[in-house]
């Protein structure tokens, strides 16, 4: 109990995790063995997972959500700790304009079970939260809530709101496990806004009797941080003053606050900083991400990351009859991971009569799919086997160029016009992304200008999981053109590449993991050459796939090089092997 007669956060009912402290100090080594009491725990601002009610914003949820799903899989003890935001954004077209509709939701619809609430303080209050949990087998979703929460990345990213629902979800998640009696055998941190979490393990440890310097090794040993963006430069920082009003009073140990005070330069905090320092294990999302990324610790040092290159579920993104058609091969194992001989099961059973014939049950799935969700001028597509797709789906963000292969419409329209061929394009602008609203608006007004790329050009708005899967199972060709060192990872064309379509890809993020030769790579010294070899690679992949030989050899290449990225299953065994080295 504080002062107040309160509890600040429900206290652990014993110091078990000090004694093993101590323990493993003499044996000279940290345990962190994994156990249903003492669960992986993965904390995410974001989930994105529309069957169990969240809404994501983009890859960083989809990621968490194909996580656990995993972990689920492979009976890994596994809690993931999240906001739950009452209300969520949808994308709505009214007389040819975007505009942002908000939608209340309700947890109970989606099976949550209220557990108990915790407290935080906020401004000199008490704030009540709500406890809500969802199992699966072995493993878990808490979520943290209550009606005023607000929305996901509402506000801007260094506002007093931001902060609150970061604090929230830190020592709120970290007071819920508490409540349901676990122990976090190791806290994954996916990107600094969960940073808390660690701190108020920190301050527990030191409330609970252990020596503040032995309680920072502790949680370093215990904590990763999981990184998945460039720039550290580019993140939004807190003032000393926010601090006072929402963090230092949850804190019980004044060396802690002592300790994060230091971390201030100016009266300014970047959370990427305090991070680094209490999360001795560090990774990034992809080999080219951990190259490239620029974090530096507090005395300047440049900070290296383990490579651990994102992937994902395959249950949940591969059409059933294609993955299917990988199992009964000996392409993939039970759990989803490429085998032994997975290269030499490709060559022999993957044929071009295959790859159509798996394509038009996509199609009909994705025609299914494509009656819930009308184009941008309210019209329902349907599209025949013989029509060949090029899609775009992801956020419309500026270094993912959704725009770049309509830079020169006349080419566009000189690539598709002689096949019939359709480019249909999916992604939300994020709330409040002016110049990217005025961009998409632009590309469809140059859409509507042409007769021809009218019909054939299509824009879905209001992009989600379902659209992701309907365009992945039922399209030919991904494209995915981000500004080379831009993106940390993508996973959409993972989704693509595992349900046999092209890829015409810049080499960047995870698709940078394999060689260049292995898919339909674009490069250039500038961008008109990148854009000239991006029209040349539609046409190649429409030439392809009407003639057996050139389809097979690339879908081939594409699955021989990337099937043990594209794996989820992949991705959790790298994280076990680095945190729980045998
Ligand atoms: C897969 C997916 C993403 C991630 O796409 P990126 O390639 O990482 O940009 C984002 N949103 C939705 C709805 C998805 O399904």
């Amino acid at each position: 109990m504080d002062e107040d007669g309160q509890y600040l956060y429900h206290p652990l009912e014993n110091i078990e995790d000090v004694d093993l402290f101590y323990e493993a100090v003499e044996r000279n080594h940290l345990t962190k063995a994994i156990s249903p009491e003492r669960p992986y725990t993965y904390w995410t601002i974001e989930l994105y997972d529309q069957k169990n009610g969240i809404r994501g914003g983009g890859g960083l949820g989809v990621l968490a959500a194909d996580t656990r799903r995993i972990a689920e899989k492979m009976d890994v003890p596994f809690a993931l700790i999240t906001p739950f935001y009452p209300y969520e954004t949808h994308q709505v077209v009214e007389n040819g304009l975007m505009r942002d509709e908000h939608i209340s939701v309700d947890y109970k619809k989606f099976g949550f079970n209220f557990v108990d609430t915790v407290n935080i303080k906020c401004c000199g209050n008490l704030c009540r939260l709500d406890v809500i949990e969802k199992r699966f087998k072995n493993t878990r979703i808490i979520a943290i809530t209550e009606p005023n929460f607000g929305e996901l990345y509402s506000g801007m990213s260094g506002s007093d709101h931001r902060l609150y629902q970061e604090v929230a979800l830190g020592f709120g998640g970290y007071a819920a496990l508490k409540l349901l009696g676990l122990k976090p055998a190791i806290m994954q941190l996916n990107e600094v806004a969960t940073f808390f979490a660690a701190l108020a393990r920190l301050d527990e440890l030191v409330k609970n009797g252990m020596d503040f310097y032995e309680a920072v090794v502790y949680t370093r040993k215990h904590t990763l941080y999981t990184n998945h963006t460039l720039v550290q430069a580019a993140e939004a920082e807190f003032s000393y003053d926010q601090f006072e009003k929402y963090v230092f009073p949850n804190l019980y140990s004044p060396a802690l606050k002592k300790w994060l005070s230091d971390k201030f330069t100016d009266g300014h905090i970047k959370l990427s900083s305090a991070t680094i320092e209490i999360a001795e294990l560090r990774s990034g999302v992809s080999k080219l991400h951990t190259r490239v990324a620029n974090y530096r610790d507090i005395a300047g040092e440049r900070i290296k990351f383990k490579p651990i290159t994102n992937g994902i579920d395959m249950d949940n993104w591969v059409l059933p009859e294609i993955l299917e058609f990988y199992k009964k091969s000996e392409i993939i194992d039970e759990i989803n991971l490429p085998t032994g001989s997975y290269i030499e099961k490709l060559d022999k059973n993957l044929t071009a009569d295959v790859v159509h014939e798996l394509k038009s049950t996509g199609r009909k799935v994705m025609n299914e799919i494509l009656k819930k969700y009308p184009d941008h001028n309210g019209k329902i597509l349907h599209f025949g086997d013989d029509d060949f797709i090029f899609c775009f789906k992801r956020r419309f963000v500026d270094y993912k160029r959704p725009d770049l292969p309509f830079r020169d419409l006349q080419r566009l329209r000189n690539v598709l016009e002689p096949r019939n061929a359709h480019y249909i394009l999916s992604g939300r602008v994020h709330t409040g992304d002016e110049v990217m609203n005025q961009k998409l608006q632009k590309l469809l007004e140059a859409i509507k200008s042409d007769d021809y790329l009218n019909g054939h050009v299509h824009y879905i708005p209001d992009y989600n999981e379902e659209l992701a899967y309907g365009l992945s199972v039922g399209s030919n060709a991904a494209i995915n053109v981000p500004i080379v060192g831009l993106e940390a990872c993508g996973t959409s064309w993972m989704k693509d590449m595992a349900n046999l379509n092209f890829l015409i890809s810049t080499h960047d993020g995870g698709v940078a993991d394999a060689s260049l030769n292995s898919y339909l790579n674009i490069s250039g010294d500038n961008e008109s050459e990148e854009l000239n070899m991006l029209y040349q690679r539609m046409e190649e992949a429409l030439a392809a796939n009407q003639n057996d030989f050139d389809l097979e050899t690339i879908i081939k290449q594409q699955l021989a090089a990337y099937l043990p990225v594209i794996s989820g299953s992949r991705m959790l065994k790298d994280y076990l092997d680095y945190l729980f080295p045998a």
